[in-house]
């Protein structure tokens, strides 16, 4: 049955028709996200997967490397084709597909390897997105960076193309997903009514909201909660004049834990937990660059210094970008945005 969901009507009805004649056109079909990807790259991108196959289509989401381990609960996902590890079925499918959705990313490099494949593939393309500024380079480009997540505008294309009717738990345990990591389980982002609405049409398709969240977002190894604790204690500076902290992890340190991909995840958040803390950046020496994350709250805009600082980019609240150079280029280049900030106030 398809309730009356009394969502705000956000999206335009030009490509909510334009989505709806490309998917019932297509009939193989790859969907695919952005590198490492998190709980609303894959949310989405398996989402779509069991509904496309409740249409009858042929689908297969292949993603541009490994899925973090808090993720292997989500259905359908010992299915997904990673092109790290199977190169020649990745690219198979993407030259052979006839539309190729991309979710949850808005510019070509951001796929990795894989955008080579992505560019010269003969396939329709749609852009589903809620980062600023996206590439041209699908046929259909539907962006709405005021979206906490893919996962968010997804429910709402489906609602409004009227493939509501293809949910099922499925599909509605991995769009709640990507709704939740992206909102930092509803803690951010996350003042818009409608989001609620929507939560509440996914649990009535059965999900265990409960259990999402535990598996998701609350699942620690040892050595994770360690590291974790390890990283606060003891390499978290504070700039308390400017609002900001600083935490680094070199390689040394992440291999004494037994670092997996995944463990850091969250913990460029925790600094913001301090009352007169509003942006917060964590370096991860990851050998072949630095990776940056950076967190703020309120006004606070850090994907600026991202993009100026750290070649990369993202949303106002949460951004980051790969530093090619040392540890300590990185680190004196916050201590520059530190000053920066200092100077401002004077
Ligand atoms: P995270 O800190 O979780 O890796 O990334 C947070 C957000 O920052 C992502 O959703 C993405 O929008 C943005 N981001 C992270 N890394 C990069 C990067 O290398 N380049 C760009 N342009 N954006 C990034
Ligand atoms: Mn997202």
């Amino acid at each position: 049955m398809i309730r009356n969901l009394m969502l705000r009507r956000i999206i335009n009805d030009v490509q909510v028709r334009e989505l709806k004649r490309m998917l019932n056109d297509a009939q193989n079909i790859v969907i695919t996200c952005h590198v490492s990807p998190d709980g609303d790259a894959v949310g989405s991108s398996l989402c779509l997967l069991h509904l496309l196959h409740r249409m009858g289509k042929e689908a297969h989401v292949v993603t541009p490397d490994m899925i973090p381990s808090s993720l292997t609960f989500l259905p359908g996902l010992k299915d997904v084709v990673v092109f790290t590890r199977q190169e020649l079925m990745a690219k198979h499918f993407m030259e052979n597909a006839d539309l190729i959705v991309c979710l949850d990313f808005n510019a070509l490099y951001r796929v990795d390897r894989l955008s080579t494949l992505l560019k010269e593939a003969k396939a329709k393309k749609v852009l589903i997105d809620h980062h600023l500024d996206p590439e041209d380079f699908a046929d259909l480009t539907i962006s709405y960076p005021k979206m906490s997540s893919t996962c968010e505008l997804l429910f709402r294309l489906i609602y409004a193309t009227g493939l509501m009717k293809f949910m099922s738990k499925w599909s509605a345990t991995c769009l709640y997903t990507g709704m939740m990591t992206d909102t930092g389980n509803f803690t951010y982002n996350s003042n818009d009514p409608d989001l609620y609405l929507m939560i509440a049409e996914l649990l009535r398709f059965g999900i265990d909201k409960d259990n999402i969240y535990n598996m998701a977002m609350n699942t620690f190894s040892v050595d994770r909660l360690r590291l974790m604790g390890y990283a606060l204690s003891e390499k978290m500076e504070l700039f308390p004049e400017v609002g900001g902290a600083l935490i680094e992890l070199t390689h040394e340190e992440l291999v004494k834990f037994h670092y997996q991909r995944g463990d850091t995840e969250s913990l460029v958040n925790r600094p913001l937990a301090i009352p007169g803390i509003y942006w917060s950046i964590f370096l991860r020496d990851d050998v072949e660059y630095i990776k940056v994350s950076a967190r703020s709250t309120g006004d606070f805009a850090v994907n600026g210094y991202c993009e100026q600082y750290f070649s990369g980019g993202g949303h106002k609240n949460a951004a980051g970008g790969e530093f090619r150079g040392s540890m300590e280029d990185a680190r004196s280049l916050v201590y520059d945005i530190v000053a920066n900030l200092k100077e401002n106030k004077k």
